[in-house]
């Protein structure tokens, strides 16, 4: 009897919004969150009894508190940023550990089995500390990474799966919530090979939403809107309407943006009705639309590609919805992109696709992922100036585009007489200065033998594995001395002993039961609504919220069932027409 095949995930956790997808019978299939949704926002509030919210919930709970909810986190992976939600401290590995949590819940009661091993999808921009930040926030959240695969090579996987035989060059455009990737890739019967990637870890949907949001405030008077940018509420409320809107102008020519009851400052409220055309919202983001040609160009340029030659453009990314978006994409490479998958699940589909391939799934069997360093590496080095020596000059030793996994060696030696030891900084970047690249560590090698200036050389290895992870061997020349380096003082990285004190956190915060989210979520997203009604819908939804307050406390299954139905119905119906 064989064993049940090893089941692993395709995880895309993404700024905005995160999914969990399985292989099933040859085909990848995203899974449904508690809420039967797809996309699980990205999104992690503390309430006010001390309670943990993610998904839905707490991107409602961004209108109502956003003091003590966190967005937009994963833009801050691998960097010491700490959120206080409510007096408690969370890193962004904390954060996007409860979003993996929850998606690992989901993908267990949607199959029925339990799942400890993922494939997780990180854009290919994201450096070695991001990376390890991603690989430790599954840790946290008890999942192993079985691989990090970048995004847009997930992407092409969940297209190859549909694609031709023919060879392709195919770039993928990938604009979600809060980077942007473009990338070149070369499909050559079933071999996936990344040629090159380029891209703007500050740059997405979100951004968009924003552009609104000041194009909506430009439009009051100076002290209204100095007024409303002092106020956290209604500004996350002003936002929230700008993202409903940006979606909207996706499929219709203007879109109103309508808040009846909004704060002005100390006991001072008054509407905000404003309509944006197209056009309009076209100009405010003009600024940003003219952010994508300068990726592309240098994708397009590190894998000596001329436009001509390419077969197709595939669009990722829920923003790559805006036809905006679309038109500035068909403009830059002078073809129509192709966008048969959808946008915001084609990375998660890619991952699982993946996550076959490391479980050997028969289906997928023939197909091979080959990547590319994302960024150069190197160590700081030093050039002769006359009779002295000035540091701080880069010396890459991988190069931006390799093909990995690779492993490169450089020999080095030393520049004084009697020289005993010799300090490695290790850089990753793009700059001739180290001092404008990012230090990944740094290693002092001592003991070194006493001989003349030049006469003691040491093998620098540089080994870049296909999770992005780099170990930097140095040999002493003529000895076989081998020191692996450690990475020690890199800001953001966590130790075995603080990735094992945050999964002791993470138990001990109270999360709110899986099967709570349902009534959590509607009454959320029901209250973030009150507080944009004004008169008799107001009092009407009030009720509404209220009876399933009662029925909660009654803990009666069958009355909290109906009321939830009910209260998801009319805040529905309140909704309909104003949301896209
Ligand atoms: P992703 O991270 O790929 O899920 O992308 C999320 C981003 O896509 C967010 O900024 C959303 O506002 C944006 N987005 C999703 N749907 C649409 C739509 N229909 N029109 C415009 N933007 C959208």
């Amino acid at each position: 009897m064989s064993a049940e095949p090893k089941l692993i995930v395709g995880i895309d956790l993404g700024t905005t919004y995160s999914l969990v997808a399985v292989l099933q019978a040859g085909v990848p299939v995203v899974l449904p969150n508690a809420l039967g949704e797809r996309l699980t926002p990205s999104a992690v509030s503390v309430l006010d009894d001390g309670r943990v919210v993610v998904g839905a919930a707490a991107r409602a709970r961004a209108v109502l508190d956003p003091r003590n909810t966190a967005l937009a986190f994963k833009r801050d992976m691998g960097t010491e940023r700490l959120y206080e939600l409510r007096g408690e401290s969370f890193r962004p590995q904390q954060l996007s550990a409860l979003i993996l949590a929850a998606l690992k819940q989901d993908a267990e009661a949607a199959l029925g089995r339990p799942i400890e091993e993922a494939v997780v999808s990180v854009p290919a921009y994201f450096g070695e500390l991001q990376r390890q930040a991603t690989r430790d926030a599954a840790a946290i959240a008890g999942l192993h990474v079985e691989r990090i695969v970048n995004e847009p090579t997930a992407a092409a996987l969940a297209y190859g799966l549909r694609a031709a035989d023919n060879d392709q060059r195919v770039v993928v455009f990938d604009l979600g919530g809060g980077t942007l990737d473009v990338s070149v890739l070369e499909i050559v019967s079933g071999v996936i090979e990344v040629q090159a990637t380029a891209g703007d870890v500050r740059l997405g949907g979100e951004d968009f939403t924003d552009a609104l949001a000041e194009l909506a405030a430009s439009r009051l008077d100076d002290d209204d809107r100095a007024e409303l940018r002092e106020h956290p509420i209604g500004w996350a409320r002003l936002r929230e309407a700008c993202e409903g809107a940006k979606r909207r102008l996706s499929t219709e020519p203007a879109a109103t943006v309508d808040l009846p009851d909004l704060p002005f400052g100390p006991g001072r409220r008054s509407r905000l009705h404003q309509s944006i055309t197209r056009e309009q919202a076209v100009d405010a983001w003009a600024p940003l639309l003219g952010r994508l040609r300068g990726p592309t160009e240098r994708a397009l340029r590190d894998a000596s590609l001329d436009p001509g030659r390419l077969d197709h453009v595939l669009l990722v990314g829920g923003a790559t919805r805006m036809p905006c978006i679309q038109h500035a994409v068909a403009g830059l490479f002078g073809r129509p992109p192709l966008c048969s998958l959808p946008p915001d699940e084609a990375v998660a589909m890619g991952a699982a696709v993946q996550a076959a391939l490391k479980a050997r799934d028969s289906a997928v069997a023939d197909m091979v992922v080959t990547d590319v360093a994302p960024f150069t590496m190197g160590i700081e080095s030093s050039v002769r100036m006359g009779s002295q020596f000035v540091g701080g000059v880069f010396a890459p030793i991988l190069e931006r585009g390799t093909v990995i996994p690779a492993s490169r060696v450089k020999p080095f030696s030393t520049v004084a007489d009697f020289q005993r030891t010799i300090h490695f900084k290790v850089f990753q970047g793009e700059h001739a200065r180290c001092a404008d690249n990012q230090q990944l560590g740094e290693y002092v090698l001592a003991k070194l033998p006493e001989l003349p200036a030049g006469k003691v050389s040491v093998e620098v290895r540089f080994t870049y594995d296909l999770n992005g992870i780099l170990e930097v061997d140095l040999t002493v020349g003529g000895t076989d001395r081998t020191e692996t380096l450690v990475i020690e003082r890199s800001p953001g990285r966590l130790t075995a002993e603080q990735v094992e004190q945050a999964r002791q956190a993470m138990k001990r915060w109270k999360v709110h039961p899986r099967e709570e989210l349902p009534n959590l979520t509607a009454l959320a997203r029901a209250e973030a609504l009150f507080v944009e009604l004004i008169g008799p819908e107001r009092e009407a939804l009030g009720q509404s919220i209220a009876r399933l307050r009662y029925a909660l406390d009654r803990q009666d299954p069958v009355l909290i069932r109906q009321c939830r139905e009910l209260l998801v119905a009319h805040t529905t119906q309140l909704l309909g027409g104003s949301e896209g």
